[in-house]
C-alpha cells in the first residue's frame, strides 16, 4: 500500500484516518519525506482529500434559462359598432330636381 509521508514534518503517517488534508498550493512548505513516524496532530498532508468531495468551488454553473413567461391573453373585444354615419345624409327631398337639369 502506499506509504503517505506527513507534509508538514515529513514523517510516515500512521494511521490515514488522522490525516487532515489541505488543498495543495504553491506556498505550502512540504516536508522532505523520511522514514520516521509522523508524531503530528493531525498529520498534514496537502492533497485534495480522497475521502471528502472536491471543493465546489470550480463546480460550472449551470446555465440559467431565461423562461420568458409570455402570456398571451387574446383580447376578443366584442365592440359592435353602430355606424352611425352623420354624412350620408338622404338627398334633400325638398328639391330633388336641384342641379338636375
Ligand atoms: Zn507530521
Amino acid at each position: 500500500m502506499h506509504t503517505i509521508h506527513c507534509h508538514f514534518c515529513g514523517g510516515i503517517v500512521r494511521d490515514k484516518a488522522t490525516i487532515q488534508y489541505r488543498p495543495p498550493r504553491s506556498s505550502a512548505q512540504v516536508a522532505l519525506p523520511q522514514m520516521g513516524t509522523c508524531t503530528c496532530t493531525p498529520p498534514i498532508v496537502y492533497e485534495d482529500s480522497p475521502l471528502d468531495d472536491p471543493p465546489a468551488d470550480d463546480e460550472p454553473v449551470e446555465p440559467v434559462e431565461r423562461v420568458e413567461h409570455v402570456e398571451r391573453i387574446e383580447h376578443v373585444e366584442h365592440v359592435e359598432r353602430h355606424r352611425h354615419d352623420p354624412t350620408a345624409h338622404p338627398s334633400d327631398p325638398s328639391d330633388p330636381w336641384k342641379g338636375a337639369v
